[in-house]
């Protein structure tokens, strides 16, 4: 029996089988040197190739980051409209390309996004820069050692967290636009075209035709010219990066498991800072760490209406009693005949962790096992950190609140997530689970059957990925183009990881 502190195999010691980086002083970000002694769950292994890659990077991110020579001359080359040519006569050091990433939206949404831009970032051999807007800089520590991720706050471009899908820049009108031109001489580099200083990526859920380009080989070749790139999206891209055919052997290299992307780009990047992980640590010893097993239950309901669904409890209960994740409860009147055995030493409790926006759900599963004794005799302990009642942007409490359920979460041994919610798929990638997802009801009054489906992976779902075919030129279905790219079971259109 398991009992915490946990430590498992080799790999999983306290630089996750060197995933992390040694250069860090450990009192900075406990989470970051303490994590493998709360997951119980074995971590798939990185790559040799992915842990190389990751030491490269951080050698970049230093070498070109914030507060260097190079960093300084890319800054100014920015403000000056990018007279001066990067591509001729430039010093070695002066080749450093960025990538800015737009924080917004939910935590879910900022976390994967993140994600996804430090993959394009390693991809395309970019400094990445996250804009610290929504509490970025409060939640996380810094991933790289010796430098920082943020984006400086005297950044030129100061109306970049205003660009939309309307900003002339944009990848997408830059194209309309002629602007810029893809195939412009032999090798379809952009030698002709005047190059601006730099592109904004419109990835956002609501993008175009002309933006979704971006996911095009003869766009990636042009895209590498332009010193800045600033990006917005609210989702994951990586599964339509898969099918970047110049992308695809490196990918294969760094993640010959294809579902465990984000398991590793996740442990990675986000380390919750010292104030997330007091509550993180003290809530999971205090509540979770003496039960045999760990269910989490993130219940996140899309309609103010279901606040108080009996349709979603009856969803929730019977997906946990058909998979056998939890045992049911017995009669009223078979209750009282049924006192269970006390048995010294044998623990055979399970904790259910609950993450709602709303308390009933977690009120009514904690009363249904306090009044009813178990089919199993097992005991059944019910708890919820906080329930906010609604999504309070920017509040600082708020936020921390979030990211520390949902790295509980991620801390358990069994997942039962919300079909659609991002807030999810960070646990479950964190956590290496793959959770048995439930379905999102066609209306509110009725429950799905099945009430939740075992996800396929753990990856999250891409909700919004482009559906083209760059050497056709024509609309098709991404989903059937490789095997190991598949559409999501909760978002019948998005992409995901297998
Ligand atoms: P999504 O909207 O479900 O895809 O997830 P996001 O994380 O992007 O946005 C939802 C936001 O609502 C979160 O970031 C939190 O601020 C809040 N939220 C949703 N569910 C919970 C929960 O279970 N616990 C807490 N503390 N906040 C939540």
């Amino acid at each position: 029996d398991a009992s915490f502190p946990y430590a498992r195999s080799a790999h999983d010691n306290r630089l996750l089988g060197g995933l992390l980086s040694e250069g860090f002083e450990e009192k900075s970000c406990s989470s970051r040197y303490e994590t493998f002694l709360y997951r119980r769950n074995p971590a798939r292994r990185p790559s040799p190739h992915l842990v190389a890659r990751l030491r490269r990077h951080e050698e970049l991110q230093r070498r070109c980051g914030p507060n260097t020579d190079s960093y300084n001359r890319a800054v100014n080359r920015l403000r000056d409209g990018g007279k001066v040519d990067a591509a001729a006569h430039a010093p070695e050091d002066d080749r450093c390309k960025y990538l800015v990433s737009i924080s917004y939206r939910g935590l879910g949404n900022r976390i994967l996004a993140a994600a996804s831009a430090f993959l394009y970032a390693v991809l395309t051999d970019r400094v990445l820069l996250v804009d610290r807007s929504n509490e970025m800089d409060e939640l996380f520590c810094e991933p790289f050692p010796g430098t920082t991720w943020l984006l400086p706050r005297d950044f030129p471009l100061a109306s970049y967290a205003n660009f939309s899908a309307d900003t002339a820049e944009s990848y997408g009108n830059m194209l309309k636009n002629k602007v810029l031109r893809t195939k412009t001489g032999a090798g379809g580099d952009a030698s002709g075209a005047q190059l601006s200083a730099f592109a904004y990526l419109h990835l956002d859920h609501d993008y175009g035709h002309d933006d979704k380009m971006f996911f095009c080989d003869d766009d990636q070749r042009l895209l590498s010219n332009v010193q800045w790139l600033v990006m917005r999206t609210d989702s994951y891209i990586v599964p339509s990066l898969f099918l970047v055919t110049s992308f695809q052997e490196e990918l294969d290299a760094l993640f010959p498991e294809r579902d465990a992307v984000f398991h590793h780009l996740g442990r990675y990047l986000f380390h919750p800072t010292n104030h997330v992980w007091g509550l993180v640590a003290r809530y999971y010893r205090a509540y979770l760490a003496p039960a045999r097993q760990l269910i989490g239950i993130q219940v996140r309901v899309f309609d103010r209406r279901q606040a108080k669904s009996p349709h979603v409890l009856q969803q929730i209960t019977s997906c946990a009693w058909k998979e056998k994740l939890l045992p049911e409860v017995l009669d009223a009147e078979e209750t009282p005949a049924m006192p269970t055995p006390t048995t010294p030493g044998a623990n055979r409790s399970k904790a259910v962790l609950v993450t709602s926006l709303r308390p009933w759900y977690y009120e009514r599963i904690k009363g249904m096992y306090w009044e009813r004794a178990t089919a199993t005799g097992e005991d059944v302990s019910v708890h919820q950190p906080s329930h906010e009642e609604y999504q309070h942007f920017g509040e600082k409490s708020h936020e921390a609140k979030a990211w520390a359920e949902m790295y509980l979460l991620s801390l358990c041994d069994v997942l039962v997530t919300s079909g659609w919610s991002t807030f999810g798929y960070v646990a479950q990638g964190l956590g290496g689970l793959k959770p048995w997802v439930m379905y999102k009801p066609a209306n509110i009054t009725t429950v799905p059957d099945p009430p939740c489906g075992r996800d396929v992976s753990m990856e999250p779902c891409f909700h919004a990925p482009p559906l083209y075919d760059c050497k056709l030129k024509r609309g098709t279905d991404t989903g059937e183009m490789v095997p190991h790219v598949r559409h999501c079971d909760d978002v019948s259109w998005g992409l995901k990881l297998i």
